[in-house]
């Protein structure tokens, strides 16, 4: 079995990442190796992000490590709330940040936004970067009361329902998050395949 250290503390992301990957993998987080330093992530962009989370773990524990950095772009607002989606209004205060956005977004016709994964693998061969993009549109008001973020505003292309109205299965099957870890199993594999 596999072991990779994620960069969080969050239990929650610890097993969602636990169930897209699968028992071939055992996850382990930061709470696993009691490293409770506050990792400092001022990056300028989601790729600067993930990598200062997945070097700071590989370089405590020597463990291949994996650092992730999500948020919301929203085409009409510049691209905000982007690397600050989860201190946009208050520090992950989700009520408050979606506020905020509502706000902004007040009678602008074109919703379109995205969210966004990257992932930093970080090894003895340095960072490795993958990505994965949802599209939708950001409704006028929150619907859906599952989830967390922005989920309650945000409606995937091709859905009528809001993430935050899905269950988790559904919106793992599409999410950025998925995708992102879809692209970083596709590297594992050809790499098992070569070896
Ligand atoms: P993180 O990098 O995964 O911690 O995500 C940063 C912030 O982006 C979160 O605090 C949320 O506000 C937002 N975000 C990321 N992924 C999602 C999602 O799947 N649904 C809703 N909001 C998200």
């Amino acid at each position: 079995m596999k072991t990779i250290l994620i960069a969080t503390h969050n239990l929650h992301k610890k097993e969602e990442i636990q169930q897209i990957l699968g028992t071939e993998y055992s996850i382990k987080s930061l709470s696993d190796f009691d490293l409770h330093e506050e990792i400092i992530e001022d990056g300028d962009s989601f790729h600067a992000n993930a990598q200062i989370k997945a070097q700071y773990c590989y370089e405590k524990t020597g463990l291949q490590s994996i650092g992730d950095d999500s948020g919301l772009v929203v085409e009409e607002l510049g691209g905000r709330p982007g690397i600050f989606s989860a201190r946009y209004a208050g520090n992950h205060d989700f009520e408050k940040n979606i506020a905020k956005v509502l706000e902004e977004m007040k009678g602008i016709e074109n919703r379109k936004a995205y969210f966004v994964t990257v992932l930093c693998l970080f090894d003895e061969t340095g960072p490795h970067f993958f990505e994965g993009k949802v599209h939708g549109n950001l409704l006028v008001e929150n619907k859906g009361q599952k989830g967390f973020g922005y989920d309650p505003i945000f409606v995937p292309e091709g859905y009528s329902n809001s993430f935050a109205e899905m269950l988790p299965e559904e919106k793992n099957k599409i999410s950025h998050r998925k995708k992102a870890f879809d692209q970083l199993m596709k590297k594992e594999n050809t790499e098992t395949n070569l070896s």
